[in-house]
């Protein structure tokens, strides 16, 4: 059976195209893409039409900062419901992060998380295997191992690796192995027992505070570890000006490195904090406007690659506890486009250029086929309408984790439909 998505907006920088169109698909593949209106010679089979006027169609979005939380923390999440949640966000390709229990430090975790995945998943999993063995930050994972069992990168995310010659030997077998390291900065011992970004607000809140430099000083020894190994290094979760900037100018040198953002980091500032909301409590911390226009900048410049959500679904019991004991992250795939559409609505980015943050340039990194809908690439996809406003209720997340600081928000731009290969993953009338 072909299916046609008739007269939508295709928004698509790997092809250069962004303009009205009917995309043809057969077979889980683009079969071709035709001026809008005109039928396909020799199309007689028979095809399912998608009416797609007035909407927008892009590459299906690829989130490369994920939790699934499974194996070992099933009550958070499963990959079940956070590739679920993904499809109703738009994401058709993610990376999920090596933090589970067991630590995906060894291939069997690999190969479990991707059979799962092909069991109960809506979407495609691309796992990433720890740098050392149980995230301890001491002794290197088998790194040949991981990759041969299907991880797409390596990183100790949630933690940093602490000890300069492991992360240098980490880059080194990273880069005979063609992985891209994803490395989550921060110097333990200047971040410390800190709970928000330390300034005015932490002091006038009283709680204890995580300075910008506890993650400048890794990102500069990240950075000259790169430079030193020529591994492609990819910065986790930038969060403050001063991040940017070495990175902006590590660039200019020539060094191999990426970078990401969240669409939290990209909106929210420490002010959020004041209303006590443990929903707000993220690694790294929410930081000033200041910080927050430096990553809007970066974004516009290129410095930062791509906007990843950093996914981090907990339940009621891990958040409803004082701001000190509460757990970090935010339960992000399902606001993923409504966010970061204000940052269109803002002029930060055209639509171009969000495709690319959102799903050209992760797949890239990544190194997986997606990011694109030229014919012959996976019919991976999504129809969104720009326009259409809704207003954040996580009850009605997919994800188990409803530990969002965006509740009743009132966003603008929604997913309508999510397809995998061809296959519908989500549909928001059924
Ligand atoms: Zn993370």
């Amino acid at each position: 059976m072909r299916i046609c998505i008739k007269g939508a907006r295709l928004i698509d920088p790997s092809q250069g195209m962004d303009g009205p169109a009917d995309i043809w698909i057969r077979e889980g593949l683009v079969e071709t893409i035709c001026r809008a209106g005109s039928s396909l010679p020799g199309a007689t089979e028979h095809t399912r039409v998608l009416d797609a006027k007035g909407k927008v169609v892009v590459p299906g979005l690829v989130d490369m900062h994920v939790h699934l939380r499974e194996p070992g923390q099933e009550y958070k999440e499963t990959i079940q419901t956070g590739t679920m949640a993904a499809a109703a966000g738009g994401v058709t390709s993610l990376a999920c992060m090596p933090n589970t229990d067991p630590v995906a430090d060894h291939g069997a975790v690999i190969e479990f998380v991707l059979h799962q995945a092909q069991k109960n998943g809506s979407v495609r999993v691309h796992p990433v295997g720890a740098i050392t063995k149980g995230l301890k930050g001491e002794a290197l994972s088998e790194i040949g191992e991981l990759r041969e069992a299907g991880a797409v990168a390596i990183s100790d995310d949630g933690k940093s690796v602490g000890n300069a010659l492991v992360m240098r030997r980490a880059m080194e077998y990273a880069r005979g192995f063609g992985l891209p390291v994803i490395s989550h900065c921060e110097d333990k011992s200047l971040s410390g027992q800190g709970v928000m970004n330390e300034g005015e607000v932490s002091l006038e809140l009283g709680l204890r505070g995580i300075p910008a430099l506890a993650e400048e000083v890794m990102v500069a020894r990240d950075l000259l570890l790169a430079e030193w190994t020529g591994c492609h290094l990819h910065i986790a979760h930038v969060s403050t000006a001063g991040s940017v900037r070495l990175i902006r100018d590590a660039k200019a040198r020539g060094v191999k490195v990426t970078a990401e953002a969240t669409p939290h980091h990209l909106i929210l500032t420490q002010e959020a904090v004041r209303q006590w909301d443990t929903d707000t409590k993220v690694n790294p911390p929410l930081r000033t406007q200041q910080d927050v226009e430096a990553l809007q900048e970066a974004l516009r410049d290129g410095t930062i690659d791509v906007i990843a959500t950093d996914h981090a679904p907990h339940a009621r019991v891990d958040k409803e506890v004082e701001y000190d004991f509460a757990a970090f992250g935010i339960s992000g795939l399902e606001t993923l486009v409504g966010l970061t559409l204000m940052l269109v609505e803002r002029g930060v980015l055209d639509l171009q250029e969000w495709v690319r943050k959102l799903s050209c340039n992760p797949a890239r990194i990544l190194g997986i086929k997606a990011g694109t809908l030229a014919p012959g690439s996976p019919a991976d996809l999504v129809i969104l309408d720009p326009e259409s406003s809704w207003k954040v209720d996580p009850a009605r997340f997919y994800s188990k984790g409803k530990n969002t600081p965006f509740k009743n928000w009132t966003l603008r731009g929604r997913v309508l439909h999510t397809m995998v290969g061809g296959r519908t993953v989500y549909n928001l009338e059924s």
